[in-house]
């Protein structure tokens, strides 16, 4: 019984994730260990270990959008 409450609940968030996920703001960018710019995670000038964070972070850290991948 509870485990179907569950289910539904985990629906519900899931449901509420991929509206979030389309805003603008919401998407995930990556950033470089090194360097002030943000990129996809196919961006070929992206080196190491990239670090996801949601766009918003991004520009909230004063990270700019890569001219090589265009984020
Ligand atoms: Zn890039």
């Amino acid at each position: 019984m509870s485990n179907k409450i569950n289910l539904i609940r985990l629906f519900i968030i899931l449901f509420i994730a991929s509206i979030s996920l389309n805003a603008d703001d919401s998407r995930i960018v990556y950033l470089s260990q090194t360097g002030i710019k943000y990129h996809i995670k196919t961006c070929r000038t992206l080196k190491k270990k990239p670090i996801a964070v949601t766009l918003k972070e991004a520009k909230r850290r004063g990270y700019t959008a890569c001219k090589v991948c265009r984020p």
